[in-house]
Formats: structure tokens, C-alpha cells, sequence
């Protein structure tokens, strides 16, 4: 059934890179075979899932969105894939993305845009997309999708589902192409609260592949769901964070629409007893500043092993510098390599104290800003995910920086490492979806499920 919506809808979205049909029958089989034995299965036995083509995925082509990976089929299966694999679920296929992770609008893959499926003229959002129009098409009941400054929380907010980005180090990163690796996380996405903590679950936990992977225990979130009075939010403290002004200032569209849903949303926590207070994110244009030096540092290192040797498509050359010239020149598209740019620029000797350095401290900054919030006993900091709904196809493509405008308040939650969840808030004027962002305090995902399931 889902092989076939996906057949049927694919053709308008672009969400999926792969479809890898037959496999997944095969596992469906094997699976029906099992139960009708009255074999165990897993907590997600037969349940289909897309995974975001930057996590490797065993004898299926993994390509980061990138030309330069198109022929490159792992031959392991990142952590959180073989999670899912050994709960029972069945991996159907990989989902388009903006190349390597860079970028917001699923526009930037090396092969075609994805759409939104609420209005196929706009942007799914990125660099997730594929994943969040996968799930908000119904082609997918979940999916992986992956989060350095807002790359599951952008995209589920402008396709009107659920997205959590984990702690840092909460779920493995073994497997997922690298990105910035300081703040790269893997999460899910999935269109209630419900269905990503059932997820998380099993994507949660200690990975001895993964050397920045927490050690502590996992809870049962689920029974946490559960509890009585669990939906009574009495106990919870929400800082509430009104910006008005600052995004009006920046020339985004739609805000009273975002800040009307926001309001809204606010009354409905205090429905549900929790206290709220005001709060102001000072730093979030430093911020946003930071990030776009700290992750293309990191992803200028990180990228310097597809050079058309080791990964990849590979250009006949006379010798070894001009093969790495033409394999990464032809592979890589003007997004990746402004962002090499940069990074190898703020890197190098006489610069590194004025950008990088410099970009570090505010980093550390923001971090203490927000610790410090959740040390006054705030539980949870809520505002909008984004600053507006999905725009058109072609919008912002031309503008890099308008682009980056897009992570202003998904931005400080990724420095920081912490926990953040985007569920649905609304509609604007135009009947497209927003997003509430909630951020927690580190590796407590469980209060933000509870908050979030409460709120939906
Ligand atoms: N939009 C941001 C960027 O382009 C975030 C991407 C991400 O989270 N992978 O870097």
C-alpha cells in the first residue's frame, strides 16, 4: 500500500532519491512469515520508513545529496538504521536533501528539489526535506532525517509534522556523513508526538562506534506518556520567548500570522496548567553569525575526503591535483564549495583567532545563556520554529544569506547541544502549516514529549 502511494505521489514531490521496492517486500514477507509462526517481533515490526540519504544504508546507494557520492553504496548500515532494522521496521527507501546537509529548502541536492505537499509551488523545507514530505504526503508513516542548525525542525515545521532533534550524543552518529561534527545530530520525524518518542526509543542510546555517544540510560518514554496526570503540565515551567519585533525587523514575511499561532499556542500550555513565563534569547543574530563559521570549519575538514580517490565519481586526469580539481569541481555544487571556502578561510593562520576563535566564544556564550535559563528552573523554552511558512520554489535560492535567515531560532538550540522538538502550531493566511519549537534542557527529551503529546 505505501509502495504504491509512494509510486503514485513521488512523481509530483521528488521526495525520495531511492525506492528500493523489492527489497522491502522481501522483508515484509519475511516478517509475515515470522508472525504467522507466532514469532516475537520488534516494537516497530513492519512499519515502513524513510531514511535521509546521508545515513549509510548497507547494499543501497547513499549519496549525502551530493554528484560526487552517486555511485557509492555503503557496506554497513549506520547505527540508527540497524536500530530500526533489528526493531522490525522496514526501510523503503532514502529521501532527497539539500547537498550534504547545507541548506534549507531541499532545493541544494545535486539532483532535483523536493515540493511541499501542501502546496507543491513551495519548498519542503531542509535540509530534511525529502523526509518531511515523505511523512506529510502519508508515503511514509516516520522517517530518519538529520539536524546540525535545523534541519529536521525547518522542515517538519513547513510540512506540518513532528520533528525532534536529540541531544547531542543521544543517538549514534556512526553511519551519518559528516557535516559539522561538533553539532550534527539524527533524529525523527513522524506526524504525532506519540509516534516519535515510540521511535526515539529505539534510536536512543549508548554506541560504542560513536565517541561523542552519551553513556547514561534511556527511559521509557512511553510510560512516561502514560503516567496519570502526565498530560498536566502543572509541574512544568515554559519560558516563552516573544520576538516580535526582531523578526518584523529582519523583513520576514507573515510574522503577525507566526506570532498570532504563537500566542495562541501559549494560551493552550497555560490550559494545560503550566506556568509561564517571558524570556528574551539574547545573541540570536551572533548566534546564527557563529554557526555559519563554526559548521562549514567543520565541514571544510570533513568534505576533504571526497576528492575522487577513496569515494565517489572519479575525472580522468593527467595527474593527482588536477583529479582532485575536476572530481570535486564536477561533484560538488556552488553551495558546498562556498561553504569550503569559508571554512578553510576562518581556519587558516591570521584569520582563525578573528572568525573561528571568535566564533567559538560566542558559541560558548549562547551555551551558558541557555544553561543558565534552565538552571533559574525553567523546564522547557518555547517560540516559533521558523520566522515564516514555506516559501516559493526559487525564492531564496539566489540569496545565500537570506537562506541561512531561515535557522535564526533553530540556530542557538544546536550550539548548545540541547534537545529540541518542532510540533505543528497552526496555520497562516495561506493555509500553510507553522511550527512551535520547544527546547529542553540536556537529554530531558522526555519532558518535551510530554509537553508536546499534552499540546497536540
Ligand atoms: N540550514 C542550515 C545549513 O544550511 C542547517 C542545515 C542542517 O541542519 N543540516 O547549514
Amino acid at each position: 500500500e505505501y509502495l504504491n502511494r509512494i509510486h503514485e505521489m513521488d512523481k509530483l514531490l521528488g521526495a525520495f532519491l531511492t525506492v528500493d521496492a523489492e527489497r522491502a517486500l522481501q522483508k515484509a514477507r519475511w516478517l509475515d512469515e515470522k508472525w504467522r509462526k507466532g514469532e516475537p517481533l520488534g516494537p516497530l515490526a513492519a512499519v515502513p520508513v524513510a531514511v535521509k540519504d546521508n545515513l549509510c544504508t548497507k547494499g543501497i546507494p547513499t549519496t549525502a545529496g551530493s554528484r560526487i557520492l552517486e555511485n557509492f553504496i555503503p557496506g554497513y548500515d549506520a547505527t540508527t538504521v540497524s536500530r530500526l532494522e533489528a526493531a522490525d521496521a522496514i526501510v523503503v527507501g532514502k529521501t532527497n536533501m539539500d547537498e550534504f546537509g547545507m541548506g534549507s529548502s531541499t532545493e541544494l541536492s545535486g539532483f532535483h528539489p523536493s515540493k511541499n505537499p501542501w502546496d507543491p509551488s513551495r519548498v519542503c523545507g531542509g535540509s530534511s526535506g525529502g523526509s518531511a514530505a515523505a511523512v506529510a504526503s502519508g508515503m511514509v508513516p516516520f522517517a530518519l532525517g538529520s539536524d546540525t542548525g535545523g534541519s529536521i525542525r525547518q522542515p517538519a515545521s513547513f510540512c506540518g509534522i513532528c520533528g525532534l532533534k536529540p541531544t547531542y550524543g543521544r543517538v549514534s552518529r556512526f553511519g551519518l556523513v559528516a557535516f559539522s561534527s561538533s553539532l550534527d545530530t539524527v533524529g525523527p520525524m513522524a506526524s504525532s508526538v506519540m509516534e516519535l518518542a515510540s521511535v526515539f526509543q529505539v534510536l536512543a542510546g549508548h554506541d560504542s562506534m560513536d565517541s561523542t555517544s552519551l553513556l547514561d540510560k534511556v527511559p521509557c518514554y512511553k510510560d512516561i506518556l502514560q503516567e496519570r496526570g502526565a498530560l498536566d503540565l502543572k509541574d512544568i515551567k515554559l519560558g516563552v520567548v516573544y520576538d516580535e519585533r526582531m523578526l518584523s525587523s529582519k523583513g520576514f514575511g507573515q510574522v503577525e500570522d507566526v506570532m498570532r499561532c504563537f500566542q495562541e499556542s501559549v494560551r493552550v500550555f497555560t490550559h494545560l496548567n503550566a506556568k509561564v513565563v517571558a524570556i528574551s534569547l539574547p545573541f540570536l543574530e551572533e548566534a546564527l553569525a557563529a554557526y555559519y563559521v563554526i559548521a562549514p570549519s567543520e565541514a571544510s575538514s570533513n568534505l576533504a575526503r571526497y576528492d575522487g580517490v577513496r569515494f565517489g565519481i572519479r575525472q580522468e586526469a593527467a595527474h593527482i591535483s588536477e583529479l582532485y580539481q575536476k572530481s570535486r569541481g564536477m561533484g560538488m555544487g556552488s553551495e558546498v564549495k562556498r561553504r569550503i571556502l569559508t571554512g578553510t578561510f576562518a581556519l587558516s593562520s591570521g584569520y582563525y583567532d578573528a572568525y573561528y576563535r571568535k566564533a567559538l566564544q560566542v558559541r560558548q556564550l549562547v551555551s551558558q545563556q541557555l544553561k543558565n535559563l534552565f538552571q533559574q528552573q525553567l523546564d522547557i523554552i518555547i517560540c516559533p520554529t521558523t520566522p515564516c511558512a514555506a516559501f516559493e520554489l526559487g525564492e531564496k535560492i539566489k540569496d545565500p544569506v537570506k537562506m541561512y535567515m531561515e535557522d535564526l531560532l533553530t540556530i542557538p538550540a544546536s550550539l548548545a547541544g540541547l534537545p529540541a522538538l518542532s510540533v505543528p502550531m497552526g496555520f497562516d493566511s495561506d493555509h500553510l502549516p507553522l511550527g512551535l519549537q520547544l527546547i529542553g534542557n540536556q537529554q530531558r527529551e522526555d519532558i518535551l514529549f510530554r509537553a508536546g503529546h499534552a499540546f497536540q
